[in-house]
């Protein structure tokens, strides 16, 4: 560990512009189960329909009341989201963030816990689910500036139906989100794979184009994923274990001794 551990550092320390890509994996020790695997959502729920977001347009009336009503079988997992804070991981990635050895972050998860521990720069593939979306014009609001009394709650801009920011099953990634993960992918000489296997796609495919551009990958995770053999940096083990032994490493190497300046 300790090898790997200084391999990242080197690798992360000599990178230009790094960029995490985060899975579900980084808020498990936050109390948020994982869709997947032991103790994961969908295999205590059984496999959710793939036509979410089929329903909510064809009436986002009966949607939105369904949701309010806490009826609905992601009521628990909901809650589990309002409860769960920050861990040790995303405050050493928001750390990484303000030592300036860390300038992106793609998450898949919905959980707003980056914010929460004062990450900035976020990307968040599949939403946030403190922000309604509209369905109209894509722009966002933040959820608690609704009263939700008028269902369905109407866009600000364009008066078009809101939904959850969050991505429904059956639903297309937004376009925004989409460019922002493409730009960051290609710019990066370095990628962080946190607590992902990166087996969904489109996420599957951002280690793949990073590493073909020539960008380092190192990979935090418990587990060998399919990345894994790509990676020049394996640190194995949960990411609030793992990241902020490499962060007290990046702080030691952080003077301008330790690697470039930038301009
Ligand atoms: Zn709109």
């Amino acid at each position: 560990m300790e090898q790997a551990l200084e391999q990242a550092s080197r690798i992360i320390a000599a990178a230009k512009y790094t960029v995490a890509l985060v899975g579900a994996g980084i808020s498990v020790e936050s109390g948020i189960p994982p869709f997947r695997g032991p103790g994961g959502l969908w295999t205590k729920l059984g496999e959710p329909a793939m036509d979410g977001y089929q329903k909510f347009i064809a009436d986002p009336a009966a949607w939105w009341t369904e949701r309010l009503s806490g009826q609905d079988e992601l009521s628990e997992f909901l809650k589990t989201l309002d409860d769960a804070k920050p861990n040790a991981a995303h405050y050493a990635l928001a750390e990484m963030e303000q030592l300036g050895l860390l300038h992106h972050v793609i998450t898949q998860n919905i959980d707003n816990l980056h914010q929460e521990a004062g990450g900035r720069e976020i990307t968040e593939i599949h939403g946030n689910r403190l922000k309604l979306r509209c369905v109209a014009c894509g722009a966002r609001f933040p959820l608690r500036e609704f009263a939700l009394e008028e269902i369905p709650p109407r866009c600000h801009e364009c008066h078009g139906v809101l939904k959850t920011d969050t991505v429904l099953f059956g639903e297309p990634i937004p376009r925004d989100a989409l460019w922002s993960c493409d730009y960051h992918t290609r710019r990066c000489d370095c990628m962080l794979l946190i607590g992902t296997s990166a087996t969904v796609y489109p996420a599957a495919e951002f280690p793949i184009i990073a590493a073909r551009g020539g960008a380092r990958l190192v990979e935090v995770n418990p587990l060998e994923t399919p990345l894994s053999e790509l990676c020049q940096a394996v640190l194995r083990g949960p990411a609030a274990e793992v990241l902020p032994k490499l962060v007290e490493r990046l702080r030691e190497g952080a003077g301008p001794a330790g690697r470039e300046e930038k301009p």
